[in-house]
């Protein structure tokens, strides 16, 4: 029988490891998929670190995937043998709910979710529900797309949530901030750059990227912004956020997970400031971003890891060494 190789996650808090497997079989509605190239996303941290419960388990992690159709399912239209595709992070939803029903599936009451409740992308092979894989083209590097599939598409719902203003304050300068910092400048929006205190380095980045401003997250930016977004997984950064923020300003907190929140002034969030959070995608969102993505010219800067070296690409964005996006090669 033909086999697979997997990183497995057993328990939160310990590390994966290299598993092999029998091949998956695409059920009815699934595309059997080869990954050419994985994402590693700050949720596959939360998940490795118990900072998001009840994972299945063992559990293969990566839900920014990006590879070709090996095998089409019953029942499955859209696809061809062989075609690029991309799997994103909401692995399928009910279709059912009120949420599902009201055009709001990011919210869906039983959503599946790559990487988290079904296996995902750190491996050889993996199987997804079809509605939710996307045709990708041909043109752009595997490993230099995958970000988009996470980084970029819950990015792009962010940056919508975030309104139409000119300027845009984004704290945290990984993966999510250095896709939309390209897809602002394109659309000539001003982007403010906040990062770690004395992080030089991604300073730089922000910068060559088109970033009028960086500096530290403490800092207040030259003029007040229309709007921030927070990536950085740091609560404190909501009020740092609604200072920096005009009268009626949106602050967006688009990860899925942030330590608590510091009690702050009423007067921070007065004059109609809003604090939001996104939560997933829609295919929406995704049909969206993967349109503009190639017409904004994004570019992302990646460090690429063999599959078997996953625990160091974990361990470098946990400790915030990566510039831009680790992905892995399987
Ligand atoms: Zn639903
Ligand atoms: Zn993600």
């Amino acid at each position: 029988m033909a086999g697979m190789h997997a990183m497995v996650l057993d328990r939160p808090r310990t590390a994966l490891t290299m598993r092999e497997r029998a091949l998956p079989v695409a059920g009815a509605g699934e595309l059997l998929i080869a990954v050419s190239a994985c994402g590693v996303c700050r949720t596959d941290l939360h998940v490795v670190d118990g900072e998001l419960e009840h994972p299945k388990l063992p559990i293969v992690p990566g839900h920014e995937v990006v590879g070709r159709v090996l095998r089409i399912g019953a029942g499955v239209g859209g696809f061809t043998l062989g075609e690029r595709v991309g799997v994103p992070w909401v692995g399928a939803t009910c279709g059912v709910c009120p949420y599902c029903r009201a055009d709001a599936e990011n919210l869906c009451d039983t959503p599946i979710f790559t990487g988290y409740t079904r296996d995902g992308g750190y491996a050889t092979h993996m199987t997804a529900d079809a509605r939710f894989c996307f045709p990708l083209g041909e043109s752009g590097d595997d490993a230099e797309i995958a970000p988009w599939l996470c980084a970029g598409l819950i990015g792009w719902r962010s940056y919508r949530m975030a309104g139409e203003g000119k300027t845009l304050g984004l704290y945290g300068f990984g993966a999510a901030a250095h896709i939309l910092a390209q897809v602002a400048a394109w659309q000539g929006r001003r982007i403010f750059a906040f990062t770690r205190k004395g992080d030089t380095s991604a300073q730089d980045f922000a910068r060559s990227l088109g970033a009028t401003w960086a500096g530290a997250s403490e800092e207040l930016p030259p003029e007040l912004l229309d709007a921030a977004i927070i990536f950085a997984p740091v609560g404190a950064l909501v009020p740092a956020a609604l200072k920096a923020v005009k009268k009626g300003g949106r602050v967006v907190c688009g990860g899925i997970h942030m330590s608590d929140i510091p009690s702050f002034p009423y007067s921070l969030l007065w004059e109609e400031r809003h604090v939001m959070s996104v939560a997933n995608l829609t295919r929406v969102d995704a049909r969206e971003f993967l349109a503009v993505a190639p017409q904004a010219g994004v570019k992302c800067e990646v460090t690429r890891y063999p599959l078997a070296r996953a625990n160091e690409a974990l361990a470098d964005l946990r400790e915030g060494r990566l510039t831009g996006a680790a992905v892995l090669i399987p």
